[in-house]
């Protein structure tokens, strides 16, 4: 990440590192907290649930971000686990996400997630609702939109989408940018070089732990 941030002449450290542990039992998270790092991501509301509130105990600065799809039904549940929400689709979700966040006096920063590839099986707005949900998130719900979140299709050429989502990032704040949370292992560099402000990175991380282990 850092030598991705030097190549694009960005300060080094200016990406934050999202660490993805999902199916990553806590054992293999405690090595992470050990060595200082402290923004992780789950994307089940169930699964964290049964790792990070023991977590928490032990280590209570850490920030946890969701990334997966939530359904309505689950917004109590996902205000109260996590710190940030990666995931917000629909007006729907954004308003009982809003609810919940008065009740807890818990007020998240939230991404909304877009489907820049336009693929059905996923999550995320598509580009052409982009501006009416985030109408509705800060003038009806009232949730801070914190920035703009990506997953490019497996097969795509991955800057094509990171663009995009930098882009339409742009003209919905122009005074004050959004950010950009995209990239993952297999495109994290690409992703710093289009501007992402954080990476959400799960396989290559654990993959480096598990060497330094070895
Ligand atoms: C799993 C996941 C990641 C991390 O993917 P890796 O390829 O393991 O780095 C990032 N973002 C989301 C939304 C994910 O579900």
């Amino acid at each position: 990440m850092r030598r991705a941030c030097l190549e694009a002449q960005r300060p080094a450290g200016s990406a934050a590192l999202v660490a993805v542990c999902k199916n990553q039992p806590a054992e293999r998270i405690l090595p992470l907290l050990a060595a200082g790092h402290r923004i992780f991501a789950e994307n089940r509301v169930q699964e964290a649930a049964e790792k990070w509130p023991a977590l928490r105990e032990a280590y209570p600065d850490i920030t946890l971000h969701l990334i997966g799809q939530l359904q309505t039904n689950k917004a109590k549940d996902a205000v109260r686990l996590f710190d940030v929400i990666e995931s917000l689709d629909r007006p729907a979700l954004a308003d009982a996400l809003a609810k919940e966040m008065q009740k807890q006096n818990r007020h998240l920063p939230c991404y909304i997630q877009v489907n820049t590839g336009e693929e059905p099986q996923k999550g995320g707005v598509l580009p052409k609702d982009l501006p009416a949900l985030y109408a509705h998130c800060r003038d009806v719900a009232k949730i801070t939109v914190a920035g703009l979140m990506c997953i490019p299709p497996a097969e795509d050429v991955a800057a094509l989408h990171f663009a995009l989502l930098a882009k339409l990032a742009q003209a919905l704040s122009p005074e004050s940018p959004l950010r950009l949370s995209m990239g993952m292992s297999a495109d994290f560099e690409i992703a710093i070089r289009c501007g992402a402000h954080q990476v959400r990175i799960g396989t290559a991380l654990f993959k480096i732990m598990q060497n330094n282990k070895n």
